[in-house]
């Protein structure tokens, strides 16, 4: 997917950058454009994105929905899994132990004399680190990464729902 943060930026300002090039007084984001949605209505949010989403306020999560609220559109994902450590077998949320010895035990009682049907996880056990999302169909339909190329190609605006149903806020900078 492809999103681009939009920048609350003071008038005069100018970047300061560390030794290694990062800005280190980067303005507050007011919002979030957004591109493409992807390939595939299923996506992976790491939590680092998900922290990022919610301290800068585009980012919600509530009644097994994360949403992603941009100028467009606010994206709607069904959370299909949180992080944590999952049966390769049955699918089952299991225990976060450390050692993995309670996921071991479900395997071994559960699931006995039984292949992994995960080659990458012999053990039948797999852990993700990603809350594994699966985007709104509609949107997907509208948002995917074709449909953004087709409509690049044909040099076609970008669709807004938003802009249709609600007053876009006036724009300060001038350059949108
Ligand atoms: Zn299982």
């Amino acid at each position: 997917m492809l999103l681009k943060r939009l920048y609350d930026t003071p008038e005069g300002w100018t970047a300061e950058r560390d030794a290694d090039g990062r800005v280190t007084n980067a303005p507050p984001v007011k919002g979030l454009r957004l591109y493409h949605t992807g390939t595939n209505p299923e996506q992976n949010f790491s939590r680092r994105m998900v922290d990022a989403g919610l301290a800068e306020g585009w980012l919600t999560m509530g009644k097994g929905m994360l949403m992603i609220d941009t100028e467009e559109e606010t994206l709607e994902y069904t959370i299909v899994r949180t992080p944590g450590t999952y049966c390769c077998h049955c699918d089952a949320k299991l225990e976060d132990d450390p050692s993995g010895a309670s996921a071991r035990a479900h395997v071994a009682q559960t699931h006995a004399d039984t292949p992994s049907p995960d080659a990458s996880n012999p053990a039948g056990v797999r852990v993700t680190n990603a809350y594994e999302c699966t985007l709104n169909a509609d949107q997907h339909a509208l948002w995917n990464g074709q449909a953004h190329a087709a409509r690049m190609a044909k040099g076609e605006a970008a669709p807004s729902r938003k802009a249709q149903t609600q007053q876009a806020p006036p724009r300060q900078d001038g350059k949108e």
